[in-house]
């Protein structure tokens, strides 16, 4: 660890010389990550399909399109994002400049998962650069191509007095985790994100925690089929379900089931033929742990759809269970694969009274016609985001915070606040990142 700790005295030292304050610098290293995006895109898009089975158009929109999108985005605003802003005066105070000044706060760590793993490092990167930071970064180690080409292209394309890249799994990170940062940024799983937790605690370090859990998604008899059920399949199988904001689990009316059920058949061959293994818009499981663990998840209620497996190429089968019951093994556990459970409720207060006994959740799904339900459930119910008539959509208007409440998340964020100023709690914690998408099925 001496040559990290001497990393981080480097960066220590640029960033009390202000090295990476001014806004040229900002636009500058942005401008390096757009390159470093742009011409090692096949590169990236090889990698990512070694790791996932990516496919291009999913990489290109949830990876590399998203972070040059954010990075564009965050140079458009730092000026006045930069900017003083000036506050309303008492009479005490009436002839004093009274004003907010943001200020960045000094060398961040951002940590993140494997499951998007160019998104999860980048993005906050943007934000961390944008707000005068300097970074270190540790990939997911469990994506492991992708993690080797960014550990080498981070230093090729970005100052190296500011960036470092740390590679490592849970042994280094728990290392890296004894320094003081001046912020953390993790994504990732909840029990991990405690162990983060804990040790910011012993440094007073402020923290993002990104984290997880089960994203219900009620299904009204009110619903219209055709795209609910294509909206579905295409949330529940993007990155093969290893997104934190794939609807989870589905609730609905047996009648509602029947409908549904060969509708998402139907879909699944339409997106991905009659053999979704042969598909190359159809990923793989990331690793043998992630691929044993799903597995053991098949035996939960009956398979109504999919449910084959392939050990050897870690691929598992767009994959619907019907009969399942809310104590069976799919239920007590976030999916985070291509595996649907529907759970039947005879109404939508059955439906709200299942979500409020569980933990809230990142984001929650409506598909109704009706209004009023959609509504009462918004009413009734407390989660990071929530679409209705739609999912996941929400994560790609930066002009919405992204982040859960209590267990799924610490801290909500946008683009420039993830690693930039400190938030007021009060701003920060906003529940229920609402987007209305009823217009685009009537
Ligand atoms: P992971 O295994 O890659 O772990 C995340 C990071 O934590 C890695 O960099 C890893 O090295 C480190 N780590 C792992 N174990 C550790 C330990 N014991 N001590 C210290 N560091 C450790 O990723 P994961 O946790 O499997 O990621 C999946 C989870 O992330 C899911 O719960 C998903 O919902 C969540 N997620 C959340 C978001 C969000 O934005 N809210 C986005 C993507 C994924």
């Amino acid at each position: 660890m001496t040559s990290f700790a001497e990393s981080l005295l480097r960066l220590r030292n640029a960033f009390a010389c202000g090295k990476s304050h001014s806004v040229e610098f900002r636009i500058s290293q942005l401008q390096s990550l757009i390159r470093l995006l742009e011409e090692n895109e096949a590169t990236l898009l090889n990698v990512l399909d070694q790791d996932l089975h990516k496919s291009k158009f999913e990489a290109m929109i949830a990876e590399i399109g998203f972070v040059k999108n954010e990075a564009i985005s965050a140079m458009n605003n730092i000026k006045s994002w930069v900017t003083v802003e000036f506050v309303e005066k008492t009479f005490v105070t009436k002839l004093d400049q009274c004003f907010i000044r943001k200020e960045p706060f000094g060398v961040a760590l951002i940590i993140a998962a494997w499951s998007h793993p160019v998104q999860l490092l980048l993005t906050p990167l943007v934000g961390a650069i944008a707000a005068g930071n300097c970074v270190v970064l540790k990939p997911s180690e469990v994506s492991v191509n992708t993690a080797a080409l960014l550990s080498k292209l981070i230093p090729q394309y970005l100052d190296k007095d500011c960036f470092a890249v740390y590679s490592g799994g849970p042994v280094e990170t728990r290392k890296l985790l004894q320094y003081k940062f001046d912020y953390i940024f993790y994504t990732g799983n909840s029990a991990v994100g405690k162990v983060i937790m804990k040790a910011a605690a012993e440094h007073l370090t402020p923290v993002t925690l990104e984290l997880g859990g089960k994203n219900p998604c009620y299904i009204d008899q009110s619903f219209n089929l055709e795209s609910t059920a294509q909206r579905l399949v295409w949330g529940c199988f993007f990155n093969t379900g290893q997104c934190c904001i794939s609807p989870d689990y589905v609730l609905c009316s047996k009648e509602v089931q029947e409908q549904l059920v060969p509708a998402i058949k139907q879909c699944l061959k339409k997106f991905y033929g009659e053999e979704p293994k042969e598909s190359a818009d159809y990923g793989r499981i990331i690793n043998d742990h992630h691929f044993n663990r799903l597995q053991k998840l098949l035996n939960s209620g009956q398979v109504a759809i999919g449910g084959e497996t392939d050990k050897q190429d870690r691929y598992i089968a767009p994959t619907v269970l019907v009969d399942v019951m809310e104590s069976d093994a799919v239920m007590q556990q976030e999916v985070f694969g291509p595996i649907l459970p529907i759970i039947n409720v005879n109404s939508m207060e059955e439906a709200i009274a299942f979500i409020n006994r569980h933990q809230k959740p990142l984001a929650l799904y409506v598909y109704a016609t009706n209004t009023k339900v959609v509504n009462e459930i918004l009413e009734k119910t407390s989660s990071g985001g929530f679409c209705s008539n739609e999912n996941m959509v929400q994560l790609t208007l930066n002009t919405l915070p992204f982040g859960g409440i209590g267990k799924s998340s610490t801290w909500c964020s946008d683009p420039y606040n993830r690693v930039g100023k400190a938030q007021t709690p009060a701003a920060a914690c906003a529940p229920h990142s609402l987007i209305h998408t009823l217009s685009q099925i009537h």
